[in-house]
């Protein structure tokens, strides 16, 4: 073969300096790249000696990487299908050239650059951002013909828009990559950096992949095994394999779907901490076994994304914007059966072993729970196994608790009032009260829970919620019965103005309740107390955060000491005294006031 000279057909102004300057921050692409195509390679031989169109000796495929640090190269051989001549001056001249041209040209129209840069798999030519002259030494396997009767062929090219090509020695099938690295870019002639770059997005290639005489992946990851051929400790291996230094996970899902869209995957439920925010950013996405990222915002329903694990798609484009990502067709679908998905495996969990379920619930909740607020669809799944935990830690799913409610916890107009405490230690006081009235108290003390009630006020009918401590214990659940305390219209006048004088602007509100009742107490509404929780969570310290506490003085007119102060006002200090022990119980009573009830106590007993 003699050798040729050619000029690759080019109507952009020269692409080069583009892929280089433009796609500074991900060079280490390049890698990615060229290892995936050796990969195709192996596999496309692979497929052919499968369905009989290649006879010969398939050996042990496989990919290596090698760098040269005096040469200053790196070198990326296969053992695979190889290029006849003919085929590099259609791959590689053409097919990959347009593809690197239609990179700059959509570079060109993009107006937000920063969009397409690392999401674009350049092909071949991204070898152009670290190198400055690349080689290809290449053998095809040709169907039929003896090894020895098919030349190998060198292709060159120095990054201008001319190529050569000609004869050359290779004894085997396959193709070797050569790049000699340009001077900017000799921190990739290292070691570690190889390492960790092939690592990144070579840990799961379908052919094994060899650096320094090691093989640094794993060809066959659960994912892409059929689910009846695995074990549970099959996935925890895998699991530990993702995150070395995690707890194991609660349960997994295996995802595989071939139609309407191509998607594989294995999503875990972790051990959630309260600080879920943690949790983000740990499933990855693959395409065919290439790492794409670990950013799946767009793919992945918010609220799963605190799942961990893997999804494969060869569907999801990963060459666009993210807007145009959004409206994706097909992103919707994955979106949409990822969530059914989960939906279908916890209702399965809560149905085959219920007890389970409850005690994964503190974990599992914070997906439902964040599933219910952010996805309007999710609830209708969720509702059979969404779960009420009440303060003797019993287990109810939504309609369970309205029939439990019925007989002594529904209001006048036909509400089930829902009873619940955020903190079962600070609020104590308030839960026994409550139990003693036969009501039931449930917990809901996650970071979720405001958000979360109010999102079931909004879905469930006739269900409201009031923590115990929003209202004079008798008036939780308003039957619409009216009491009166024991208390003259002039002596609630008196109560009345004495205790105002030690709670500013705020209202104090007489009521008739047990004898053995605490005196005074302290209540905050449900809106205002549900308000200022939500706009703390959103962090939003705002209008609402600079208001101070506003609440009620709920005094109970039928009480001893109240009937006292009704007759002689604050003598003692008797009424002040009460205000401060209420405020102190609901650790509102700081600094100097605190201080101060301190010492008159300390006086008083002496
Ligand atoms: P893509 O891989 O997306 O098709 P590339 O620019 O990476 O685009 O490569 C273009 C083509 O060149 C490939 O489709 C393949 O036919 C050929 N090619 C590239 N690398 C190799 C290789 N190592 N062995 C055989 N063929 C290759």
């Amino acid at each position: 073969m003699t050798t040729e000279k050619g000029t690759i057909s080019i109507n952009t102004e020269n692409i080069f300096p583009i892929i280089k300057k433009f796609l500074y921050s991900d060079h280490e692409i390049f890698l990615r790249e060229l290892v995936s195509n050796a990969v195709d390679a192996t596999q496309k031989l692979q497929k052919l000696s499968s369905i009989g169109q290649f006879d010969g000796e398939l050996g042990e495929l496989k990919v290596k990487v090698s760098f040269d640090k005096d040469a200053k190269t790196i070198t990326i051989s296969d053992n695979g299908i190889g290029m006849t001549a003919e085929e590099v001056k259609k791959y590689i001249n053409q097919i990959a050239f347009s593809g690197a041209k239609e990179f700059v040209e959509k570079y060109q129209q993009e107006s937000d650059k920063g969009n397409i840069i690392g999401q674009f798999g350049l092909g071949f030519y991204s070898a152009f951002m670290v190198a400055k002259e690349v080689e290809i030494i290449t053998r095809s396997f040709q169907a039929g013909a003896p090894q020895a009767d098919v030349p190998a062929v060198r292709w060159f090219s120095d990054g201008s828009t001319e190529f050569e090509i000609s004869a050359a020695e290779r004894a085997e099938r396959g193709t070797d990559v050569i790049l000699h690295i340009a001077e900017d870019s000799e921190e990739f002639l290292d070691e570690y950096r190889l390492e960790q770059i092939l690592t990144k997005y070579g840990k799961f290639l379908p052919t094994p992949i060899e650096f320094r005489d090691k093989v640094i992946n794993n060809p066959n990851p659960v994912w892409v095994k059929p689910p009846s051929e695995l074990k549970d400790e099959d996935y925890l291996a895998f699991y530990k394999e993702l995150y070395p230094y995690s707890e194991d996970p609660l349960f997994w899902i295996h995802l595989n779907v071939d139609y309407p869209f191509n998607l594989t995957g294995v999503l875990y439920f972790p051990k959630v901490k309260q600080d879920f925010q943690l949790n983000r950013e740990k499933i990855q996405l693959y395409s065919k076994q290439v790492f794409i990222t670990d950013d799946v915002k767009d793919i992945v329903p918010e609220f799963l994304q605190l799942l961990h694990g893997v999804i494969d798609s060869p569907d999801i484009p990963l060459n666009v914007s993210r807007s145009y990502l959004q409206a994706d067709g097909n992103v919707k679908r994955i979106n949409t059966y990822i969530t059914k998905k989960v939906g279908e495996k916890l209702a399965d969990l809560f149905r085959d072993d219920r007890k389970a379920f409850e005690e994964k619930w503190a974990s599992i909740g914070l997906f439902v729970k964040y599933g219910v607020i952010s996805d309007d669809k999710f609830f209708e799944r969720a509702k059979e196994f969404i779960l009420f935990r009440n303060t003797t830690d019993e287990h109810f799913t939504i309609d369970e608790y309205k029939t439990k409610l019925e007989a002594n916890q529904t209001d006048k107009d036909g509400n089930a009032i829902a009873l619940y405490t955020n903190d079962i230690n600070k609020e104590d006081a308030y839960i026994e009260g409550a139990v003693k009235r036969g009501y039931d108290v449930l917990v809901f003390d996650d970071v979720l829970d405001a958000h979360f009630i109010n999102a079931l006020e909004m879905k469930v009918e006739k269900l409201k919620f009031k923590r115990v401590d929003s209202e004079a214990l008798d008036k939780l659940i308003d039957k619409g019965l009216k009491t009166e305390t024991v208390l003259s219209e002039d002596e609630k006048k008196k109560v009345e103005e004495t205790f105002k004088e030690f709670i500013g602007n705020n209202i104090v509100q007489i009521e008739a309740l047990p004898v053995d009742d605490l005196p005074v107490s302290i209540v905050q509404t449900e809106f205002m107390r549900r308000y200022t929780d939500m706009s703390k969570i959103n962090g939003q310290g705002g209008m609402l955060g600079a208001m101070p506490v506003m609440y009620n003085l709920v005094v109970n007119g039928n009480h001893p000491l109240i009937q006292k102060i009704a007759r002689e006002g604050n003598e003692n200090g008797v009424a002040k005294q009460l205000v401060d022990l209420a405020l102190l119980s609901q650790g509102m009573l700081s600094g100097k006031d605190l201080t101060r009830f301190i010492y008159t106590s300390v006086e008083k007993l002496s």
